[in-house]
């Protein structure tokens, strides 16, 4: 039977496949009710699971005892291995496998969840905090009995147009969609999810329809079932009847014919009517993303996402392979410059190689926790880390630094003292670096916007990151589907705090940028250009639509108009003028 539902739109264009559905958590297991001959062999594949985490923790361990290893590692690998020998765990999903019949991970699961409740009750914070321990050590018990859950394979090759692959899902984190960028997938709808959330960017970073905040799709949809998503409108049609699916072929083609017009745009250059030089910059997540950067002529990286090379490992980065990455995409850039985001993890990025280490997604308000630079600040060792191997990276092209979410002038005081003390570092042990190298500071907190004196004083240029500056302004998490209705660029206090920080910074002759996605919307490109932006970032499957707006834009009359709608202090109106501008 053929039906729709609706949701965002979050990354246009016209998909047509066959549904593959997926979870991302772990631990949503199957329950399964063996045959009584079956326990043995199910006691057996648990034993198993348990030997090859042990001998993951085992080579941990040999990781974490070498020099210059974290000692906070060392005791991570101590309390997972006590917590896998406790019979608390394992001896009592055994016992459920053996009593009741149970597979393993369903097993393991509930006795799990016990031992998690048990934990909640616990006055001291330290010991409750524990139960994330016992959580990952159930995880990798039960990635151990799956194999490789999270690898997505296609059942069968497609045959035709329509015969592609599209996600389904409830949720996604950041780090599954990443996974996506290696795969062909033909479009992206979830349940969950915000116009900005990091999951969103990284689905429109792969330049594919997607529809989130869908709600109950995933429920609702079965494997294999004929999808059409249409990212322009938000809308998803289940089981199209044939008709239905002619006309969106007939919108697929036009729209590839306007795609292949845009690839034109590639070598234009990025000027206005009036003669003013646009630069537009790409947002990366990969070094390999550098390759879409170059294919439609960025003037640069605006900003490397660099917490994105943490992810989907368990243990960090070293210094060395970090060093490696920025410096692959400071050459492939060619003397264009290359802006380097320090690690931005908490909020809706989960790093599971940190996640012993207090980024909790189970905070009470991650987005308003120990995130971004406030982490950095507190893991300095991990800090200095990054900021050495970019420092590093620097000698091999224009390599920026880009600090974000700062908001008091302490926090930039003990950052550019920590880029001090990573530079004299790196003199002692005689690497090289650009002395001189540019710090910027990403303004995403209204107090920054309001009191842009500290960052204008000590700090060579910035950018200005909306997805988070309109999320703490208009208080949206931005990844919440059921407030996604609020979550509005067009807000006259957000489009204040966004004009004033750019002409402040004008006036004090700092460089600034717009990194957020409000700077990949075409929509807002003229907006931007009226309020005296010059510099726009954003991934590159959006460049050529906004240079398009660029090259067709009068800067001069659009200041003019774009000073009357900052007048206005109601948002209805404010997108009705910005609409006609
Ligand atoms: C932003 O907040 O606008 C930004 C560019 O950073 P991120 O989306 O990674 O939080
Ligand atoms: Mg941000």
């Amino acid at each position: 039977m053929s039906f729709s539902l609706h949701g965002l739109a979050v990354s246009g264009g016209i998909a047509i496949g066959r549904a593959h559905l997926i979870s991302h958590a772990t631990l949503e297991v199957s329950h399964q009710q063996l045959n009584e001959r079956d326990v043995a062999s199910e006691l057996a594949r648990l034993d198993a699971a348990i030997r090859v985490v042990s001998a993951e923790l085992e080579s941990l361990r040999e990781e974490a005892s070498l020099p210059g290893a974290l000692s906070e590692v060392a005791a991570f690998v101590d309390l997972h291995a006590m917590i896998l020998e406790d019979p608390a765990l394992v001896e009592a999903a055994r016992d459920l496998i053996s009593e009741r019949w149970c597979n393993a991970e369903w097993a393991l699961v509930q006795q799990m969840e016990i031992l998690v409740a048990q934990f909640d009750e616990f006055e001291d914070a330290y010991l409750r905090e524990r139960k994330h321990d016992v959580i990952q050590v159930s995880e990798r018990l039960i990635k151990a009995l799956l194999g490789k859950p999270r690898k997505l394979t296609r059942r069968k090759a497609a045959t035709g147009p329509d015969d592609e692959l599209i996600i389904v899902a409830h949720d996604l984190s950041p780090a599954d969609t990443l996974a996506f960028k290696n795969m062909h997938i033909a479009g992206f709808v979830t349940d969950l999810g915000g116009a900005t959330s990091h999951t969103t960017i990284v689905a429109r970073s792969l330049g594919i329809p997607a529809v989130v905040g869908m709600q109950r799709a995933r429920p609702l949809i079965l494997d294999d079932d004929l999808l059409i998503v249409d990212g322009t409108r938000g809308v998803l049609i289940v089981e199209p009847d044939e008709r239905v699916l002619e006309e969106y072929r007939l919108r697929r083609s036009s729209l590839a014919l306007e795609r292949s017009k845009l690839q034109r745009l590639a070598r234009a250059r990025s000027t206005t009517l009036d003669e003013q030089e646009i630069s537009l910059y790409a947002n990366i997540e990969l070094p390999q993303d550098v390759e879409q950067a170059k294919a439609v002529g960025a003037d640069g990286i605006g900003l490397f996402r660099t917490e994105f090379l943490f992810m989907n490992r368990d243990e960090l980065p070293s210094e060395d392979e970090q060093f490696e990455a920025y410096r692959n995409v400071a050459r492939a850039m060619n003397g264009k410059p290359v802006t380097i985001r320090s690690l931005d993890i908490g909020a809706d990025k989960e790093v599971e190689a940190l996640s012993t280490r207090g980024v909790e997604r189970s905070a009470a308000n991650p987005a308003l926790g120990l995130r971004a630079i406030r982490y950095c600040l507190a893991e300095p060792q991990i800090f200095l880390m990054q900021l050495r191997a970019i420092l590093r990276a620097s000698h091999h092209g224009y390599v920026r630094l880009l600090v974000p979410m700062m908001a008091h002038a302490h926090e930039i005081e003990q950052t550019l003292l920590m880029i001090e003390q990573a530079k004299a570092q790196l003199r002692s042990s005689r690497h090289r670096f650009d002395e001189n190298i540019e710090v910027g500071g990403m303004i995403e907190i209204p107090a920054a916007a309001l009191m842009l004196g500290p960052f204008l004083r000590r700090l060579d240029f910035l950018s200005i990151g909306t997805n988070d500056l309109i999320q703490y302004t208009l208080a949206i998490d931005r990844t919440d589907g059921a407030v996604a209705h609020l979550y509005d660029p067009l807000h006259p206090a957000v489009l204040r705090l966004v004009s004033q920080t750019i002409q402040l910074a004008h006036r004090h002759e700092r460089p600034i940028s717009v990194c957020g996605e409000m700077a990949g919307d075409p929509a807002f490109t003229r907006l931007l250009l009226g309020m005296g932006l010059r510099q726009f970032s954003m991934h590159p499957a959006q460049l050529l639509e906004v240079r398009q707006e660029v090259v067709m834009a009068d800067t001069e009359q659009l200041t003019a108009k774009v000073a009357r709608v900052l007048k206005i202090d109601e948002t209805d109106r404010v997108r009705e003028l910005v609409e006609k501008l």
